[in-house]
């Protein structure tokens, strides 16, 4: 493996004089910038700084020219020759080209009152800021930052410090901000462009703005501005540090690769994830966006003030903050409910990913810069990392789990960590070994299965990792917390088996508060005990949808055959909690892969649905009442589009007429989406499809955008997918931000299937020139495997993707690729012809 060597050894920056020049950067897209780095020499023969695609006009040490400089393209380095040991000022002229891909430097496009705008935005993490000033680019290098930067005179300069100085130079603004705090470079941000701002002051007295563009309505900015200064109070108090920088700006920007960054004051996002217009935002949408400032937020501390030393540890950045995108929301709006939401979204995520072996653990060795980018597997390090997380919390209790915190972040901040680093916090308060339980869920990939069985008197508990699809042995052990409902049995299973007397008749819950990252398999006796409390409305929402969702992993990996979920789905027909239907969703979307090529069967499945669905289909109907819950609002959309999939010709009927009744954007945000894919799905006008392609084109709200992609996906027809598909690289239709969701949309579909999987073979490298810098690159390859479904389509997989391994941000996506889909495929020939049964039985 090729790996690379850490420059922070040789020169230890203590701060960065930085300015750029924005002013001829619509023209032919140069920014020339200089910086001045002093620092502390740890080398005797040379300095060496990270570089990416950077012209370096002239270089100076100690002010006196050095003309003999290399630049090492490979390793990203300039190597100046410099013989002295201590202090040391380094000064660099240098210029860049801007290109359209969404890291360094690097410009947005919008159309504001019909002219076509830009602005000017960054991206450093993880190792970009070398795109845009030669530095010494690892999280470890942490120094204090005097950013500045010429730009047209009428736009608005954003960095991660206030402005400090600004004045006029010829129809141009030089502008200059306050030195920051010392940082590591990925964290260093700035954006310029014409915006509008909305403001307000903390109770802490921290100034919160919120940015867009003009093209959105005032009112968009306001819900992320009142969340986002409610969570730094929030925050504030939780971890017992004051947020440590007088301001926190939130920018929207109308490009954007990932969700959102978390650059230190200055947090920017993708428009979806901060701008909620009342008039086109869902109540699921709004909580999205609740998350993702918590989320971004919660790094301000965790991540910013104290950082990890280097990628391995990016899961203490990313895990924590994972939970505390939940904690927030949980103590600020009590009535989401987020910790189950925290199960349903983050625990299913972990669980699927994880059971594929060859998958990465939390932690995992980085070598070489680019694997980093295959290192954001968001399933683990975010959605398992926090799950982890949040086991340990529950374990060692939550007034431990604060003061832990407030310890840690007071010991090293504006420092760096390690995860031993929080462990010792965290035990030190909870007077609990945490490292001794942390440790192996960290570093060990996978997850156990725990199989509960009663055996002449005794309760027997075992475990083996689980998995789906092919995979090697495994001797993997876990502690596992086994959290059981009844108080008589053993805390920790960290044993391959372990025996205790059991002779009663209650039920066993194990992971009853499903705060651990494994799942269960009891045997039929206990499994029954459980089912008949699930049938006598015994269980908690949360062991409901744990269940269920149990059930589902274990049919997946071979355990019991996935045709009795139907028979377990029909005990839920009386369901009303959104969150255990979003599981129920899951199974029936699970049941739906077997029957795609068996119309009678896809029937009677249809039929199923519905009549799940009735019950709350009459309660709910199709208009929210006044003061009712947001779960039931949600929830209403779910159910819809249940009613919608068992072709209930009077629910489809109303839709049509409700959306041919309003314009697009004043259609219910709830309904929106099915009543244009239903509609789509019925309908064979072209005119249909051009009209929402305009509207996509032309319309402001990224929800309503999202909406139309879902609904034009939805078609039946081919030719208007080979007409859709060309589009994905028309940047004048679809953002390439926006490239990926389309594309898992029309793959989803069996209609679009194999046109689509085509489309990404034939568009390769296309798909590589604009991607291979991202953290979606992966994402063409990994949803490929999860949606593909048939054997000659693995072989296609095999054949196209198995010469790609050599590329280090792809390897591990296309082994576990293989597996996922020759897992699914096994499980499709194994239990169809059961599914398939059990739908004529119905
Ligand atoms: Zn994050």
């Amino acid at each position: 493996m090729q790996t690379v060597s850490r420059l922070y050894d040789q020169l230890h920056p203590h701060h960065y004089d930085i300015h750029w020049d924005l002013t001829h950067t619509k023209s032919d897209r140069a920014v020339h910038g200089t910086v001045t780095i002093s620092g502390t020499q740890h080398d005797e023969h040379a300095i060496r700084l990270h570089v990416k695609e950077l012209d370096i006009a002239h270089v100076r040490v100690n002010d006196t020219l050095v003309n003999d400089f290399t630049l090492d393209a490979v390793n990203d380095e300039i190597l100046i020759p410099h013989t002295n040991n201590g202090p040391v000022t380094i000064a660099i002229d240098f210029s860049l080209k801007m290109t359209d891909a969404m890291h360094g430097l690097y410009p947005c496009y919008f159309v504001h009152d019909g002219v076509k705008q830009e602005l000017y935005a960054t991206q450093f993490e993880s190792h970009h800021a070398r795109e845009a000033f030669p530095c010494i680019d690892e999280p470890e290098a942490k120094a204090t930052f005097s950013v500045s930067m010429t730009h047209p005179e009428h736009l608005t300069a954003l960095s991660n410090m206030p402005v400090s100085t600004q004045e006029g130079r010829d129809k141009a603004t030089l502008t200059t901000f306050a030195i920051t705090p010392v940082m590591s470079t990925y964290l260093v941000a700035f954006v310029v462009g014409d915006l509008q701002r909305a403001t307000k002051t903390t109770d802490g007295g921290v100034e919160v703005n919120v940015y867009a563009t003009k093209v959105h309505r005032p009112k968009a900015l306001q819900f992320a501005l009142d969340h986002a200064a409610r969570t730094i109070d929030f925050f504030d108090d939780y971890f017992g540090v004051p947020y440590p920088l007088p301001k926190s700006d939130h920018v929207a920007l109308p490009d954007f690769a990932s969700g959102a960054m978390e650059n230190w004051g200055l947090v920017t996002y993708r428009e979806i994830a901060l701008l909620a217009d009342p008039k086109t935002i869902s109540v699921s949408g709004k909580q999205y966006i609740a998350e993702v400032v918590s989320h971004e937020l919660s790094h301000q501390w965790f991540g910013n003030l104290v950082t990890m030393k280097w990628w391995d540890n990016l899961w203490l950045n990313e895990s924590f903050a994972s939970v505390m995108e939940y904690l927030a929301p949980a103590a600020l709006y009590p009535e989401w409910n987020s910790w189950f939401d925290f199960t349903t979204n983050e625990g299913v995520i972990a669980l699927r990913r994880d059971c594929i072996d060859g998958v990465q653990p939390v932690e995992v060795a980085v070598n070489h810069p680019d694997e980093i980018r295959s290192l954001f597997d968001g399933a683990i390090v975010y959605a398992k990392g926090g799950r982890l997380l949040h086991m340990m919390q529950s374990w060692i209790g939550e007034d431990a789990f604060r003061a832990g915190l407030k310890a840690y972040f007071t010991k090293h901040q504006y420092a760096n960590t390690t995860g031993d680093d929080l462990w010792n916090a965290l035990s030190k308060t909870s007077h609990k070994d945490v490292a001794g339980l942390m440790h192996t869920w960290i570093t060990q990939s996978g997850y156990p299965v725990v199989h509960a069985s009663l055996d002449s008197g005794e309760l027997v508990l075992s475990q083996e990792q689980f998995f789906v699809g092919p995979h090697q042995p495994s001797e993997k052990l876990w502690p596992v917390p086994l959290r059981t409902n009844l108080h008589d049995l053993p805390e920790l299973l960290d044993t391959r088996e372990l025996r205790v007397p059991f002779t009663r008749n209650d039920t066993l819950y194990i992971n009853s508060d499903n705060t651990g990252h494994f799942i269960v398999h009891y045997d039929e006796t206990l499994r029954h005990r459980i089912i008949s409390d699930l049938a006598g409305g015994k269980l908690t929402d949360i062991q409901r949808a744990q269940f269920l969702h149990e059930q589902l992993m274990l049919a997946r990996g071979g355990y019991m055959s996935s045709s009795s979920l139907l028979e377990l789905l029909a005990l839920y027909s009386e369901e009303s909690n959104e969150k255990v239907w979003d599981i129920m969703t899951l199974a029936i979307a699970e049941l739906k892969k077997f029957i795609e090529r068996d119309e009678p069967a896809e029937k009677k499945l249809r039929a199923f649905v519905g009549q799940l669905a009735s019950t709350e289909y009459q309660r709910l109907g199709l208009d929210a009442e006044d003061g009712e819950s947001e779960d039931d609002t949600k929830l209403r959309s779910t159910i819809v589009g249940c009613m919608v999939y068992s072709e209930d010709a009077a629910v489809i009927a109303e839709l049509r007429r409700r959306y041919e009744a309003s314009p697009l954007d004043e259609l219910d945000p709830e309904l929106r989406s099915l009543m244009i894919s239903s509609l789509v799905r019925n309908s064979s006008d072209d005119a249909l499809i051009d009209h929402l392609l305009q509207a996509y084109r032309t319309a402001s709200s990224s929800d309503l955008k999202n909406d139309i992609t879902s609904g034009l996906s939805a078609t039946k027809r081919v030719e208007v997918i080979s007409r859709l598909l060309p589009l994905l690289k028309d940047e004048n239709t679809i953002r390439r931000q926006d490239v990926v969701h389309w594309y898992v949309a029309l793959l989803g579909n069996k209609y679009g299937r194999v046109v689509t999987w085509q489309w990404l073979r034939d568009e390769w490298s296309w798909i590589e020139t604009a991607y291979e810098g991202d953290k979606s690159y992966d994402y063409f390859p990994r949803y490929a495997a999860s949606l593909l479904t048939t054997r000659e389509q693995l072989d296609e997989y095999r054949t196209f993707f198995v010469p790609q391994r050599a590329n280090a941000a792809l390897t591990r996506t296309i082994d576990m690729g293989l597996l996922d889909l020759e897992g699914r495929i096994d499980l499709l020939e194994r239990d169809a012809p059961a599914v398939i049964d059990a739908l004529h039985k119905l």
